[in-house]
C-alpha cells in the first residue's frame, strides 16, 4: 500500500521508525531486535537508510597512504523485503543519487518493484568524507529532483533502454526530504523551499523532515510550505537527545539548532547520565504531543538503534 493512502483513510497520527542497515558482518537479527518491541505501535511504514561507500586512507609500509573505498553498511533491498515479510508492514528504502548511475537506479527500482516494495524516499545523499562537496556519479543525478523524475518515468513505463516499448509501469509512491531549518548548502531559506516545491511538482508524494528540536521552527516551515502551494503530507522526523556528546554531534552532523531552553535544562544534568537522558526523552515526548495536536499525519522517529528509548516515548504518545 502507498504510504500516502494511510493518511487519506484516517485523521489519526501514526508513528513510524527509521532503521540503519547493520554494519557489514552483522545480521538481520539486529534489525529485528530493534523493530520487534516497536511493532506494537502499528507503524504504517519502516524506513531503511542507505549508506554509500566511504574512503579510508591506509598507511602503507613505504609511508604513503592508500585510498580505499569501503561500504560499511551494504544494501537496503534485502533488508526491506525481510521487514515486509516478517511484519507485514511497508518498508521504505532510501534511494540516493550519490554513487548511482541512472542505470544502477533503474535496476534497483526494477528489483524493488519485483519484490512488491512500492514506497521509496528519493534523496541526493551527502558528500563523501574527504570530497568536500557532493560529486554526482558520472551518468548519475546531481539533485534529488532528477531522481524523482526518473522514478516518475519508470512509473509511466519509460525505461532508459529505448528498445523497450510498452514497458511495465511501476507505481512507486515517492517521498522526499525537507528541512525545517534549511538545508545547510542552500544560500537562502526561501530558495531551499522553492527547490522543495520543485521536487513535489516533479512527482514527490510526501515529505519527511530533517530532525528538529524546536516545534516552532517546524510549524513555521509547515505553514510556509502550504503558503507556496506544497499540499502533500509532511511528516515530522524527530529523535531524543540521550547523551551529552550529542549536544555537539547533532548540530555538527545534521546542521540543526538546539533550543536554548533544552540545552540549559540538559546542562543541569551533564554529569548524571540517567537524569540527562530523561530530560531528552521528556522533551521528545512533549514535541510529539504538540505535533500530534497540530495534526501531523505521522511522527517519524529516527531510532538510531535505541529501541527502548523510542518505545518509552511511543508509550507516552500513542
Ligand atoms: P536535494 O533536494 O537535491 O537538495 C540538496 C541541496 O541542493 C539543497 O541545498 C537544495 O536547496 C539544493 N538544490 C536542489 N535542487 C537544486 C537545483 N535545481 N539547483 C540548485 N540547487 C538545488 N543521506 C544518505 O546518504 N542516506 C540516507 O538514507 C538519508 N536519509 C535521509 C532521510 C531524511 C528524512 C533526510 C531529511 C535526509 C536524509 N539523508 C540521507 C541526507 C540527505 O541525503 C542530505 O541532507 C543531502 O545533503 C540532501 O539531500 P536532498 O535529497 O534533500 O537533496
Amino acid at each position: 500500500m502507498k504510504i500516502i493512502e494511510y493518511f487519506t483513510q484516517t485523521k489519526k497520527t501514526y508513528v513510524s521508525f527509521e532503521v540503519l542497515p547493520p554494519l557489514k558482518g552483522g545480521s538481520m537479527q539486529k534489525i529485528f531486535d530493534t523493530l520487534d518491541p516497536l511493532m506494537e505501535f502499528k507503524p504504517p511504514f519502516i524506513d531503511v537508510t542507505y549508506h554509500r561507500e566511504e574512503y579510508i586512507y591506509k598507511r602503507r609500509p613505504s609511508g604513503y597512504y592508500e585510498k580505499t573505498a569501503i561500504r560499511k553498511r551494504p544494501g537496503t533491498v534485502g533488508i526491506c523485503a525481510s521487514i515486509m515479510h516478517r511484519y507485514d508492514v511497508e518498508a521504505v528504502p532510501h534511494l540516493i543519487c550519490g554513487g548511482f548511475t541512472k542505470e544502477d537506479t533503474e535496476n534497483a527500482l526494477i528489483d524493488l518493484n519485483f519484490l512488491g516494495i512500492q514506497n521509496v524516499l528519493a534523496l541526493r545523499g551527502d558528500a563523501r568524507k574527504f570530497d568536500g562537496r557532493f560529486i554526482p556519479e558520472e551518468g548519475g543525478h546531481e539533485y534529488a529532483i532528477d531522481l524523482v523524475k526518473q522514478i516518475k518515468e519508470i512509473n509511466s513505463g519509460k525505461y532508459l533502454d529505448h528498445y523497450i516499448v510498452d514497458g511495465a509501469k511501476t507505481d512507486f509512491c515517492i517521498g522526499v526530504a525537507g528541512y525545517p531549518e534549511k538545508h545547510f548548502e542552500s544560500p537562502n531559506y526561501d530558495l531551499d523551499l522553492i527547490h522543495l516545491k520543485s521536487k513535489i511538482d516533479a512527482g514527490g508524494d510526501y515529505i519527511v523532515s530533517q530532525m528538529f528540536f524546536d516545534n516552532k521552527k517546524y510549524l513555521a516551515f509547515f505553514e510556509k510550505c502550504r503558503e507556496i502551494g506544497i499540499d502533500v503530507p509532511i511528516i515530522p522526523g524527530i529523535k531524543p537527545i540521550t547523551r551529552p556528546s550529542q549536544l555537539k554531534s547533532l548540530p555538527r552532523l545534521f546542521y540543526i539548532n538546539l533550543p536554548l531552553e533544552l540545552i540549559t535544562e540538559l546542562n543541569k544534568y551533564i554529569d548524571d547520565k540517567k537524569a540527562f537522558k530523561q530530560i531528552g526523552i521528556e522533551w521528545c515526548i512533549q514535541q510529539s504531543k504538540e505535533l500530534k495536536a497540530a495534526g501531523a499525519p505521522c511522527i517519524h522517529y529516527y531510532t538510531m538503534g535505541d529501541t527502548q528509548t523510542i518505545k518509552q516515548i511511543c508509550e507516552a504518545v500513542v
